[in-house]
């Protein structure tokens, strides 16, 4: 299992924590699919990737899995 890292600061975020989903598609599609360990880097992450309009969601993964 690939771990994940944030795509802004690229720390591990580590098995078990909830990381931070982008919610527009075109970050949701094929290979890419960026994660962040909070929201302050998704919000970093909106003006360079050029959305209009952003959401993010928190992914449990303690309830995902
Ligand atoms: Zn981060
Ligand atoms: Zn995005």
């Amino acid at each position: 299992m690939a771990s994940l890292v944030c795509a802004t600061c690229r720390k591990l975020i580590p098995p078990g924590a909830s990381a931070i989903r982008c919610t527009v598609a075109s970050c949701n599609t094929g290979r890419l699919k960026l994660r962040f360990c909070s929201v302050a880097c998704w919000e970093k992450h909106v003006p360079t990737a050029r959305h209009r309009k952003a959401g993010y969601v928190v992914e449990d993964k303690s309830a995902a899995e």
